[in-house]
């Protein structure tokens, strides 16, 4: 039956992380791979009261199935969260969708938005779940290189200026940018970068995606206005989740946009899956209603920095003085962005770190053209401490026994 695939069944490959977790419980094994929340952060007492009382109480809801649009009462919360937490005004529930987490969010921007032949702008290094649903549809993706301070715009403005020139404007469809804390990057979109973006967006009439799932995760600095906020509506769709912030067990990512583009991720999620769960969705929204979110992610907020400001000294200390070694230094979210010196190949590097019992994700997994060969990320949120120092010694034996070869 395998050649009565689809062209695109054809084409999936099996997402790289997802085959690491596998052996992220092997014993001994230290994995810096998989970007999962620590599970002692998950607010677990709290939600299993609340579960207990909507299945007795508002079983009628919580059993049944829900409007596709998602929980009206999770959607009056989050307006007042992004009301209270990033400024952002004037919004009305019909300009809310919840989904089940943000990558089916992602998902439905492909249907929406992307033809064979459309064009589209991503970050390189990539978020690996928005490139393998993007590149699905179309391969006519436009790469934009990850600077310190978020994308290189001079790129992006040259690439738009040639597909303009060759009468190609049209099928630029959005450009996919994460705001705080790249995935895998670890790197943040200044203020002025975002307001320029959206000028240039706005020059060239092109969507901004802006998939934030970690801008509450911030350990250092200040929060910065999210381009939905510079751009509006019209201009940006903004992708949060509440995977970081509360459980990724939940599986509920929000979208936040015009009403008509809105409306057709509606009707493209009718045909996926219905609707969200409508037992997480309630959940989700009671606990919004009755805890401080965002003060029950301080804690975790404390104990992430704490790894991170450990993992970042660590690597300090192994590698600090060794040439064409660099790394990212984020103020937030889980992810640091190691590279090596060119010649490198971190994917070959797996199956060492394996056999030496420390995981990372190989920089291949976040290409569209199997480039960033010479990077890998590292994620700092899941190890206790002392396995992050144990770790990054695994690391630098792996990379020096590599290095000799
Ligand atoms: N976007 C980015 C940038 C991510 O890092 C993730 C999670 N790894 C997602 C989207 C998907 O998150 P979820 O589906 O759990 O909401």
């Amino acid at each position: 039956m395998t050649d009565k695939f689809s062209k695109i069944a054809k084409r999936m490959k099996s997402n790289i992380i997802r085959e690491l977790l596998k052996v992220t419980g092997k014993p001994g094994m230290i994995s810096f791979g998989g970007g999962v929340p620590d599970p002692e952060t998950f607010p677990r007492h709290e939600m299993a009261e609340i579960s207990r009382e909507i299945l007795e109480n508002e079983y009628r809801y919580t059993l049944q199935y829900a409007s596709t649009e998602g929980d009206p009462i999770l959607k009056e919360e989050f307006i007042a969260l992004l009301k209270r937490e990033n400024g952002i005004e004037g919004l009305e529930l019909d300009n809310l969708l919840i989904t089940v987490g943000s990558q089916s969010a992602l998902d439905l921007v492909s249907k929406i938005f992307l033809d064979e032949d459309s064009i589209y702008f991503v970050s390189k290094p990539v978020y690996l779940g928005a490139a393998s649903t993007f590149s699905l549809r179309s391969r006519q993706y436009v790469y934009m290189n990850l600077t310190e301070d978020g994308v290189d715009l001079d790129e992006l403005e040259q690439s738009l200026e040639e597909i303009k020139t060759r009468g190609d404007i049209g099928k630029v469809k959005f450009i996919y940018v994460i705001s705080n804390f790249h995935n895998p990057g670890g790197v943040t979109i200044s203020l002025a970068k975002r307001k320029r973006l959206v000028e240039i967006a706005e020059k060239y009439d092109v969507l901004i995606v802006e998939d934030d799932p970690y801008g509450d995760l911030r350990y250092d600095g200040e929060p910065i206005d999210s381009i939905f906020k510079i751009g509006g509506k019209d201009r940006v769709l903004l992708l949060k989740t509440f995977s970081k912030i509360l459980s990724p067990g939940l599986r509920l990512g929000v979208v936040i946009g015009n009403h008509d583009v809105i409306r057709k991720m509606v009707m493209a999620k009718q045909a996926a899956d219905l609707c969200t769960p409508s037992l997480t969705q309630r959940l989700a929204a009671r606990y919004l209603q009755r805890h401080d979110i965002m003060a029950q992610i301080k804690p975790t907020i404390a104990l992430y920095k704490e790894k991170k400001d450990l993992m970042l000294a660590e690597l300090e200390k192994n590698f600090g003085d060794m040439e064409g070694f660099h790394w990212t230094r984020p103020d937030g979210g889980l992810f640091i962005w190691f590279t090596l010196p060119e010649g490198f190949n971190t994917d070959e590097m797996l199956e060492m770190g394996k056999s030496e019992n420390i995981l990372f994700v190989p920089g291949i997994a976040f290409s569209l053209d199997d480039t960033c060969k010479n990077s890998m990320r590292l994620s700092f949120c899941l190890p206790p401490k002392n396995d992050i120092v144990e770790g990054v010694r695994r690391l630098k034996k792996v990379i020096m026994e590599y290095g000799k070869e």
